[in-house]
């Protein structure tokens, strides 16, 4: 059986324990490969090796961090296709989803940052003809990136692109749940010359390998994207330690139709905006809010629709909706639905585990399930449930929408649909979300800022921000 490796100082390696994790494939329900259960030990090597390299990586200038970061970036790109099929068997995701946005995202990533280092920019003021004041940002030194298993590489290189551009060695820490594409991209790093130390991949459990990362005095900067309560653990440890701290968590996001929008667009996105990736993605619409005159034609609609979507095999072409990343989630998403039924909700289409065929008979996978009948504030519509599952509620004016929408303690992501152009800037500016998209979903660029309100997090990545978030920023005044 495959046995995935460490990254530490250039080079592949076991951890020190000598003990492996069992790595499951969600659509076949079976252990395909092995994972470092890496410690303390493995850690303080790798902390030690970032060290060791940060001095040199530090003051390599922009242009050739950026050639290296550049050839990433290609080698990800050739291997497309492999680390497509990677994080498909790994995560459960339709392949075709992988190849199309998770993979080309990881390369563009890469690509965007060492592009971006080359066009930064630093303040300076002239104070009264008195003295000249300018802003130098140093990078901070060793960052610790710790990234979840939903979206795995794309997710993985979203943080150490930027802190790499920006002159940072990192130790990164990808889930225990979906390892596969770091291990593969640690192999890229190699082929693409990466100095050693520079990047080290250490494989393990949060609690122990994560924890270890978050707890160690020489790492300066953690950035962290995962679910709500592992932030605020990791927060009360790092706090203390006064690091420098990004958080990326959960969401509970509302879909907001209205029933002067371009109909079509609104159903055909909200489907993708609710099933993608299962259910998966912390953007994912979770719950839906339908203007009164047009709540029966979208829910007929959108039930038609939802009830015509592939669920199965990730490897096969048709498949809309894949497996469901491992066993205990599945059944985390299955007891929220018997949550709803208790809260006095209605199953309009699906609520089961389905069994799947042939190589997929011991897989996991779940009926997208449409569920109504719920109040704004019971738990099934405030708490994340992070599967193909949605509420969908009628609303009668903007004042009641916007209560429902901002009623959970998450703050991640909204979608606002409507012809009206000045309700959309109303709407928009009253929901609070870190982001809105109005008549779309999921578009992103990548110069613009990315975080949650509320529970869902603290600090922006994306654009320039991110390689902020991984210097100091110190002003030098100069008296003349
Ligand atoms: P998780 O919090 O369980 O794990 C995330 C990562 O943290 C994993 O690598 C895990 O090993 C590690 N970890 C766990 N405990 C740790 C500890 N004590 N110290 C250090 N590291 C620790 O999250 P998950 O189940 O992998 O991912 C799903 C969650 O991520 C959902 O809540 C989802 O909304 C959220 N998410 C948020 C965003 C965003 O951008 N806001 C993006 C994707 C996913």
């Amino acid at each position: 059986m495959e046995k995935i490796l460490n990254y530490i100082n250039g080079v592949l390696t076991e951890p020190f324990s000598g003990a492996y994790l069992e790595n499951v494939n969600p659509a076949e329900g079976r252990v395909y490969s092995l994972i470092p259960d890496s410690g303390n030990k493995d850690v303080n090597h790798a902390v030690e090796a970032a060290r060791r390299a940060f001095t040199k990586w530090s003051a390599t200038p922009a242009e050739q961090r950026s050639a290296i970061m550049i050839r990433i970036a290609d080698l990800i790109e050739r291997d497309l296709d492999k680390l497509a099929l990677a994080e498909s068997i790994d995560q459960g995701k339709p392949l075709k989803l992988a190849k199309t946005v998770d993979i080309p995202r990881a390369s563009a990533n890469f690509r965007f940052y060492a592009t971006a280092i080359l066009h930064t920019a630093s303040d300076a003021h002239f104070t009264d003809q008195q003295a000249i004041n300018y802003t130098q940002y140093q990078p901070i030194g060793v960052a610790g990136c710790i990234s979840p298993w939903n979206l795995p590489l794309y997710l993985f290189t979203w943080k150490i692109a930027p802190a790499l551009a920006a002159g940072c060695t990192v130790v990164a820490k990808p889930s225990e749940v979906t390892p596969m594409t770091a291990y593969l991209l640690s192999q890229l790093c190699i082929e693409a010359g990466l100095p050693e130390g520079v990047l080290n991949i250490v494989h393990g459990l949060g609690a122990k390998a994560g924890q270890a990362i978050i707890e160690h005095p020489e790492v300066a900067a953690i950035s962290f994207t995962g679910g709500t309560a592992t932030g605020k653990k990791i927060a009360a440890t790092a706090a203390p330690m006064f690091k420098k701290l990004s958080l990326e968590l959960g969401g509970k996001n509302p879909n907001i139709i209205f029933a002067d929008c371009d109909f079509e667009n609104a159903v055909s996105t909200s489907i993708h905006s609710s099933f993608s990736n299962q259910g998966e993605i912390c953007l994912c619409g979770s719950r839906i809010f339908v203007e009164r005159p047009l709540y029966e034609r979208f829910l007929t609609e959108f039930t038609a629709r939802t009830r015509a979507l592939v669920v199965g095999d990730p490897l096969d072409e048709k498949t809309k909706v894949g497996a469901i990343v491992s066993e205990a989630h599945m059944n985390k998403i299955l007891s929220y639905i018997e949550l709803a039924k208790k809260e006095g909700g209605t199953i309009v289409l699906g609520g089961k585990q389905i069994t799947g065929t042939g190589r997929c008979a011991n897989g996991y996978f779940v009926e997208p399930t449409i569920i109504t009948g719920l109040e704004h504030l019971c738990r099934t519509n405030q708490e994340e449930i992070f599967g193909p599952v949605v509420t969908i509620m009628p609303f009668d004016t903007e004042e009641e929408v916007l209560e429902y929408a901002n009623s959970t303690t998450y703050g991640l992501a909204a979608t606002i649909w409507t012809e009206n152009l000045k309700r959309a800037h109303r709407v928009a500016a009253q929901v609070k979300s870190g982001i809105i998209w109005v008549n779309c979903w999921l578009f992103r660029d990548l110069r613009t800022p990315f975080g949650g309100m509320k529970q869902s997090g603290v600090g922006r990545e994306g654009g320039f921000e991110a390689l902020k978030f991984f210097t100091e920023e110190k002003n030098v005044c100069i008296k003349l």
